[in-house]
C-alpha cells in the first residue's frame, strides 16, 4: 500500500520524513513517503474569528489537488489550527473509509501547553494522529480501548495515553481492510 504524505501549507519536511518512518513501522505492508509539492493554504478557508482553519474544507481541497495521484492513501499535513463546526478544534479529520485524510500539528506541540519545545513528544504525537487517520480512511471506526491508537483523543492527554499502534482487534480488522486494497 503506498502512503503519500502532502503538506498543506509550510510544512517542516524532517518532521514529515519521520512521521512516515513512524507510519511504515505500524502499519504492515506500506510503504509512506513525502510528496516533493505543497498545497497552498486556501484562505477562504480560513474563519478570522475563530482562527482557524475549515478541516473538511482543507480535506475536500486535499481531495481535489490529488486526484491524479497514484498513491492508495493521503495523508495531509499541516501547521495551521484547524475545526469543524460545533467543536473547538479537531487533532485531524479523515474519510471514512476513503482515501485522504489530514492531521494538523498545532495542538499537537508541547509548547501550546507552556511546556518547552520536544521534537521527540511532538513528532510520537503525530505518528499517534496520522495512524489514527489513516486507520479512518482504512475503515476502522473508533475504538473504546484508551490505549488503541483509534481510541478519540478528544484532548492532548488522552493523545499521550494512547500506544503509538493498533488493539489486538483494530489490528486484525486492518490487516483485513490492506488485504482488500
Ligand atoms: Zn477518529
Ligand atoms: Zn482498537
Amino acid at each position: 500500500m503506498k502512503v503519500s504524505v502532502t503538506p498543506i501549507g509550510k510544512f517542516d519536511l524532517g518532521l514529515a520524513e519521520d512521521i512516515c518512518i513512524g507510519v511504515s513501522k505500524v502499519i504492515p505492508k506500506v510503504e509512506c513517503f513525502v510528496e516533493d509539492f505543497s498545497i497552498d493554504l486556501p484562505r477562504e478557508y480560513y474563519n478570522p474569528i475563530r482562527g482557524q482553519y475549515h478541516s473538511t474544507m482543507l480535506l475536500h481541497e486535499l481531495e481535489s489537488r490529488t486526484r491524479a495521484s497514484t498513491s492508495h492513501r493521503i495523508l495531509g499535513v499541516t501547521e495551521v489550527d484547524i475545526y469543524v463546526p460545533g467543536m473547538n478544534f479537531v487533532f485531524g479529520e479523515a474519510r471514512l473509509p476513503g482515501r485522504c485524510c489530514l492531521i494538523s500539528t498545532f495542538r499537537l506541540r508541547p509548547e501550546l501547553y507552556g511546556l518547552p519545545r520536544d521534537r521527540g513528544i511532538l513528532l510520537e504525537r503525530c505518528v499517534k494522529e496520522a495512524l489514527h487517520e489513516l486507520g479512518h480512511t482504512l475503515g476502522l471506526q473508533h475504538c473504546p480501548l484508551p490505549l488503541c491508537v483509534m481510541h478519540f483523543s478528544l484532548n492532548i492527554y488522552s493523545v499521550d495515553r494512547k500506544k503509538p499502534d493498533f488493539c489486538r482487534n483494530c489490528r486484525s480488522k486492518l490487516e483485513r481492510f490492506i488485504e482488500a486494497i
